[in-house]
C-alpha cells in the first residue's frame, strides 16, 4: 500500500534537487518487460570514463524518463548535457539517503512513471547506490528493467588475461582491522578469479597485503583508467604489483584482478613440511597469525588446515614455538 501522502507529494513534484523545468514524457518504449503505459524502475549503465560509451538505449531512456535518480545531480547533469538531454527531472540517490528514497520510488513506479537510476559511473548497484531500491521495488512486485552499460570490474576482468571462466566480485575491501584481515583470508583462499576495487592512494598497501596473504607469486592484473586517455593494464605477480605501486604514486582509478588460489589436493601436502615451515617462521619471531598465513600461501592450502596444525602442535608440546592465534 503506497502512502497517500507520498503520492500527493509526487503529484506536486516538490523537488529539493535539480529541476530545470522540463516536461515529463509519456514513457519509454524501449524499456524491456513493461509497456509505455506501466511504470518501471530502469537501471541505466553510464560511462566509466569515456563518454562515447553511453549507449543509444541509455540516451533514449534517460531522455524520456519521468525522473532520474542519481548520486550527484551536478555530475549527472553534465552527462545529460553531453548527450543533448534536457528537461528531465533529477533527484539525488546516494548512500546516505537511499533507504529514505525507497517509498517515493515505489510510489512513483506504481503510479505509472518511468524512474531511471544512474550512478556517477558504471552500473548502479555495483559498489554504488541502487541495490536497496531495486530490492524494495522487486518486493513490491513492480517492473524493473536494465540498460546494461560499462562496469569497471567486468572491463578489468576481461582485459586482465586471467581466467574469466569462474570469477567473483569483492568490491572494496574493508579498510582495516579484523574485518579486513578476515576478508583478505577469504580472498586468498578463493579459487575463482577475484575482482577488487581500490582507491589509488590505498593501492600499494592493498597489493602488499594481497602478496603477504596469497603468496608473492600469485598472478595479478591492475587495470588503471579504463576507457580513458591513460588506460593501462599492469600484469605480473602480487609481489611485483606491490613493488610497482609503491615505487611511484599511482594516479586515477584502479581495479585489481587477482588469480584464483591454485587447486591443491589436501592429500598432496603432508603435515610434516607444513609443521616444519611453521616452526621455522615462529622461531624467527613471526607471530602465529602471520606464520599461518604465509605457510598456507606458500603451500597453496587452506589456512584453516595450517592453523589446526599449529594448534595441534602446541597441544602436543606447549614449549616449542608453535602457539595458537591470539596468544602472541
Ligand atoms: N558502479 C561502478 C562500476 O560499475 O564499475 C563502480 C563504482 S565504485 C564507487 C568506483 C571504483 O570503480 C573505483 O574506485 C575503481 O576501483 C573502479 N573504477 C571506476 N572507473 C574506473 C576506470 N575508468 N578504470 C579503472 N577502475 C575504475
Amino acid at each position: 500500500m503506497i502512502d497517500p501522502e507520498i503520492l500527493e507529494e509526487l503529484e506536486g513534484w516538490d523537488d529539493d534537487d535539480d529541476d530545470d523545468g522540463g516536461t515529463a514524457s509519456d514513457g519509454v518504449g524501449s524499456v524491456g518487460q513493461g509497456s509505455a503505459e506501466r511504470g518501471a524502475l530502469v537501471l541505466v549503465g553510464t560511462p566509466i570514463g569515456n563518454l562515447g560509451d553511453l549507449s543509444p538505449r541509455a540516451v533514449d531512456v534517460l531522455s524520456t524518463a519521468d525522473v532520474i535518480y542519481c548520486e550527484d545531480t551536478r555530475h549527472s547533469r553534465k552527462l545529460l548535457t553531453h548527450a543533448g538531454i534536457s528537461g528531465v527531472r533529477l533527484r539525488s540517490l546516494h548512500q546516505h539517503n537511499e533507504v529514505d528514497r525507497i517509498d517515493e520510488v515505489i510510489a512513483s513506479v506504481a503510479g505509472g512513471r518511468t524512474v531511471a537510476v544512474v550512478s556517477d559511473a558504471g552500473m548502479p548497484g555495483i559498489s554504488d547506490p541502487g541495490s536497496r531500491v531495486v530490492a524494495a521495488v522487486a518486493a513490491a512486485g513492480l517492473i524493473i528493467s536494465v540498460i546494461p552499460g560499462p562496469s569497471a570490474g567486468l572491463a578489468a576482468l576481461v582485459a586482465s588475461g586471467l581466467s574469466t571462466e569462474r570469477f567473483c566480485f569483492e568490491g572494496f575491501l574493508p579498510r582495516s582491522g579484523k574485518e579486513r584481515r578476515s576478508r583478505l583470508t577469504t580472498v586468498a583462499e578463493e579459487s575463482r578469479t577475484t575482482v577488487l576495487y581500490e582507491a589509488p592512494g590505498r593501492l600499494a598497501a592493498t597489493l602488499a597485503d594481497l602478496a603477504r596473504q596469497c603468496g608473492d607469486d600469485r598472478e595479478v592484473a591492475v587495470a588503471r583508467e579504463l576507457t580513458k586517455l591513460h588506460e593501462e593494464i599492469w600484469r605480473g605477480t602480487a609481489a611485483g604489483a606491490a613493488s610497482w605501486a609503491s615505487s611511484m604514486p599511482v594516479r586515477g582509478e584502479v581495479v585489481i584482478v587477482l588469480a584464483g588460489a591454485p587447486d591443491v589436493e589436501v592429500d598432496d601436502v603432508a603435515d610434516g613440511p607444513l609443521i616444519e615451515a611453521l616452526e621455522v617462521r615462529l622461531a624467527a619471531g613471526e607471530r602465529t597469525r602471520g606464520a599461518v598465513d604465509a605457510v598456507a600461501a606458500e603451500f597453496g592450502i587452506a589456512r584453516r588446515r595450517v592453523y589446526d596444525l599449529a594448534l595441534a602442535a602446541r597441544n602436543d608440546d606447549p614449549t616449542p614455538g608453535v602457539v595458537p592465534e591470539g596468544t602472541r
